[in-house]
């Protein structure tokens, strides 16, 4: 099932993209929640948590070391920082291609409701 991620990854849509490789793309939220908002997605269609496998987990991993990698460049690692993942309805999920919010640039309180 395609989604509007899809249409990032191939720039059928624009995005501000700030990070590529091989496996993932990372590009800033449309409708940011923070000063700094940023999307960590892997290019391989995973539509929820609840779809990751044995076989497609290390790209997981992978999502969180580019959010590493991003901290460090952005400057905002020490400071501080938030990477979530929601997952379907009750998890306030609406795009249906796994991704990591990065969100830094504030002091976050806990918890989020
Ligand atoms: O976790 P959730 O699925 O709700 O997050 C989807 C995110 O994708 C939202 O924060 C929304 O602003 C963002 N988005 C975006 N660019 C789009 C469509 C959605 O940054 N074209």
């Amino acid at each position: 099932m395609s989604t509007i991620f899809d249409k990032i990854i191939s720039r059928e849509i624009p995005a501000e993209i700030v990070y590529e490789d091989d496996l993932s793309l990372a590009f800033k939220d449309i409708n940011p929640q923070a000063p700094v908002h940023l999307l960590i997605i892997p290019k391989q269609h995973i539509a929820t948590i609840n779809d990751i496998t044995e076989e497609n987990r290390e790209i997981v991993g992978h999502l969180y070391w580019v959010a590493a990698k991003i901290a460090a460049q952005y400057d905002f690692a020490k400071d501080g920082y938030r990477v979530v993942m929601n997952c379907n309805e009750d998890g306030g999920q609406s795009v249906y291609h796994i991704h990591l919010h990065l969100l830094a640039g504030i002091t976050m309180g806990w918890p989020p409701f």
